[in-house]
């Protein structure tokens, strides 16, 4: 891992630095490149916005690792009205939830509870909830709570990491749910012991993990591939070619601000795309992460500090 990622992911999971930072300005003008607006009303006008280039989306309301109950019900709370007014706005929006935000370091059933009320509120409106992945110490509990959601709500999804070495064997404990997975390269600051390094190995897992799961499509399983890596995105293509899937088989999920032509693109091939958009005012290690995936993107930081 480079010393400027390391750097940046230090950064990220510093509680100091999480509390000073975000105060400067410049940092404040930087962030809006990857997030519409703080409030959900910014990201609603965003998906209305790409809604004409036939670009779906998710929402994830940012915040993680609560540190108390009430805190992590209202962060639910939120997220069941975020449902109501895509359904009223009529938009083709999922949503995207940290179980940490919703209390999984507190109370175990408590972050159960809350995740069940996003879940069945979706449910009844007919949407789908994303359970995103986050540190490695996490992996299992996250399983866990996604399999025992999963047996009651067809409506819920799950993200996995390809730099986990045991990636390949949650997924194959996934399979008899016919899960909904979507696949990401991993954002997080994790040991040599856990995780692979070298991008193309990442790569190569991130590959055959979504050429495993292309092939229980048709059993139901979905495919989500959550990459800003046009290689990657053009060697899935072709597997999935081969195997005979057509572009609304699996979908493609990137973030917003990032690879827009990849994305525009993308949708007017005939393929699903949605785009994540992220809201709320915790943004600081979401946002520092995003640096961490390219540090190029300091530079980016740095203009700001001196442009008014
Ligand atoms: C929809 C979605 C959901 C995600 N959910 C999770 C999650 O739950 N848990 C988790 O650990 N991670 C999550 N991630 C983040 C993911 O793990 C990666 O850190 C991130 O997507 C960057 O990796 P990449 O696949 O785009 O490939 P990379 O090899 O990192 O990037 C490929 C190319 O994309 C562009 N690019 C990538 N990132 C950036 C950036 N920040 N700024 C500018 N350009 C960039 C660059 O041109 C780069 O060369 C998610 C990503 C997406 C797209």
């Amino acid at each position: 891992m480079g010393l400027a990622r390391n750097t940046l992911l230090w950064i990220s999971e510093n509680r100091k630095l999480r509390q000073a930072l975000p105060r400067y300005a410049f940092i404040r003008r930087a962030v809006s490149r990857f997030m519409p607006g703080e409030a959900l009303a910014d990201a609603l006008r965003a998906a209305e916005e790409l809604k004409p280039q036939l670009i779906s989306t998710v929402f994830t309301h940012l915040g993680e690792n609560v540190t108390d109950e009430p805190e992590a019900r209202k962060d639910a709370e939120e997220y069941v009205d975020a449902l109501h007014q895509i359904q009223r706005r009529g938009l083709d929006t999922h949503v995207s939830v940290k179980l940490t935000h919703l209390g999984l370091d507190l109370n175990e059933k408590a972050c159960i509870d809350n995740l069940v009320a996003i879940v069945s509120e979706a449910k009844t409106v007919g949407n789908t909830v994303w359970i995103d992945m986050e540190q490695s110490l996490y992996v299992d509990r996250t399983l866990d709570i996604y399999k025992r959601v999963r047996k009651e709500f067809p409506n819920v999804g799950l993200c996995l990491q390809a730099y986990l070495y045991r990636t390949e064997k949650d997924l194959d404990g996934l399979l008899p749910y016919s899960p909904a997975i979507r696949f990401v390269k991993g954002a997080y600051k994790e040991p040599h012991s856990v995780a692979f390094k070298k991008k193309s190995d990442v790569d190569a897992n991130f590959f055959m993990l979504s050429s495993t799961l292309m092939r229980h499509i048709r059993t139901g399983s979905k495919l989500v591939v959550g990459t800003h890596d046009t290689r990657l995105i053009a060697s899935l293509q072709d597997k999935a070619a081969q195997l005979g899937l057509s572009n609304t088989d699996y979908e493609f999920h990137l973030l917003f601000g990032i690879q827009t032509s990849e994305q525009l693109r993308l949708a007017r091939e005939g393929y699903r795309v949605r785009v994540l958009i992220s809201y709320g005012s915790f943004w600081f290690p979401w946002y520092v992460r995003r640096l961490a995936e390219r540090p190029a993107n300091v530079w980016f930081v740095m203009r700001k500090m001196f442009s008014s």
